[in-house]
């Protein structure tokens, strides 16, 4: 995704071509970045052989999951929509993994009848559940227990999951005592210590700590473990100022833990493979200049990305067909919806902009259209693929006509 001649390209198609085809907004996702950074992904930690597991939450769109699949990457689902979407992708049971507070009966005995890798539970009551369902069907399950290691992973507040105070996992003590109770079950084993401690980390230090507490951890322990789930969670520079996160270090203290603890290890990333991978085309419907600032009204809201008004995160924004001349005075770029926090971006200066013309707002290839809604009854935006020259609409803008 760059400028050729001032204009903004997907891959070898002008984003003006797609915004005019496709209307606005809309998402569209270049391949080559999907691929480069699933390659880049298993580079990183290709010295210790990981089961990669895409984080299908973040974006589980089949053709995006057709793509991950096609480089054998297995998925961390979060419910059975999204186990049952991973398995149409064609992405093998034996490699996805299931994690999240809150399974059903449903939920779990689908994920049993499917023979996938794990079922990372979270609770004791849980686990008995699994018990159950397993007995009933005469099946020995596996199941990873997801610890709560108390690791700040100094993140946003809204999406750190490690801490005491978060609801996942079990802490140190519960862990022991699940471990003591169904050590000799007929019907459960337990197979991995799962972790997973937030999302969108730039500094290594909570992961080596994570590692560290995981460490200790074991060796208290008399049990094995075939696997470590550490999660996912590696950030994307969403900025300029953003450091890369230091894989290099993360990999040590991974290493590190190895020489002590033979088992294999299992991640779950989502957005360092998809984040960056896509734009979210919108159009200036009109500005509304006052004393103080300029408010870019554009045809994008809260409802198409809701991450700005959730957790207050930053996307870039980009004319999509560069101008040079720089407006100096703060730009406030905001959607339509009847909410103070339909805003995406408020900046103290702008390249010249007028009505009508295109913007991108950068790097919403996760957590974007997944978390879409039909609020103050927009439509959700399409979602459109960039290979090369070609394009392909993937899944249609909704129309009024069937959520009304
Ligand atoms: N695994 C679990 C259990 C999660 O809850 C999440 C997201 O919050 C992920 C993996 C993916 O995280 P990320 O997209 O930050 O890599």
């Amino acid at each position: 995704m760059i400028y050729k001649n001032n204009r903004f390209f997907v891959e070898n198609i002008s984003a003006i071509n797609i915004a005019k085809k496709y209307g606005t907004p809309s998402y569209c996702y270049s391949i080559n970045k999907l691929k480069n950074n699933i390659k880049e992904f298993q580079n990183n930690f290709k010295s210790i052989d990981p089961i990669i597991c895409f984080s299908v939450k973040s974006n589980n769109n089949l053709e995006i999951l057709r793509v991950i699949k096609s480089y054998n990457l297995g998925a961390d689902v979060v419910s059975m929509g999204e186990l049952m979407i991973a398995l149409k992708a064609r992405i093998p049971a034996k490699k996805i993994v299931f994690s999240g507070v809150g399974k059903t009966k449903e939920e779990i005995a689908y994920a049993i009848k499917k023979k996938i890798l794990l079922i990372n539970a979270e609770s004791e009551s849980e686990i008995k559940v699994i018990e159950k369902i397993a007995k009933k069907k005469r099946k020995k399950v596996n199941i990873g227990i997801r610890l709560n290691p108390n690791v700040d992973a100094k993140t946003n507040n809204k999406i750190s999951t490690g801490r005491k105070i978060d609801k996942f996992g079990v802490d140190k003590k519960n862990l022991i005592k699940i471990i003591n109770s169904f050590k000799f079950s007929k019907y459960i084993k337990i197979k991995c210590l799962s972790v997973h401690i937030g999302s969108q980390i730039t500094n290594f230090r909570p992961y080596t700590r994570m590692v560290k507490e995981i460490d200790k951890i074991l060796s208290k322990i008399n049990h094995k473990f075939d696997y470590i789930d550490f999660g996912g969670g590696m950030g994307i520079q969403y900025d300029n100022n953003t450091k890369k996160l230091d894989y290099k270090k993360y990999l040590g203290s991974i290493k590190s833990f190895l020489r002590r603890n033979n088992v294999k290890i299992i991640f779950e990333p989502g957005r360092s493979i998809v984040g960056n991978a896509a734009i979210l085309l919108t159009k200036i419907i009109y500005i509304k200049e006052t004393s103080n600032k300029n408010f870019v009204v554009l045809d994008a809201a809260m409802n198409d990305l809701i991450r700005p008004a959730l957790y207050g995160s930053f996307h870039k924004i980009i004319p999509i067909i560069r101008n040079k001349k720089n407006i100096k005075k703060t730009h406030s770029f905001v959607g339509p919806i009847c909410e103070t926090t339909d805003e995406f971006l408020t900046t103290k200066k702008y390249s010249q902009t007028k009505e009508s013309d295109y913007l991108a707002i950068c790097d919403v290839g996760a957590y974007g259209i997944v978390l879409a809604s039909n609020y103050n009854l927009r439509t959700k935006p399409p979602e459109i693929i960039i290979d090369k020259s070609n394009i392909k609409l993937v899944s249609k803008r909704q129309k009024l006509i069937n959520i009304i």
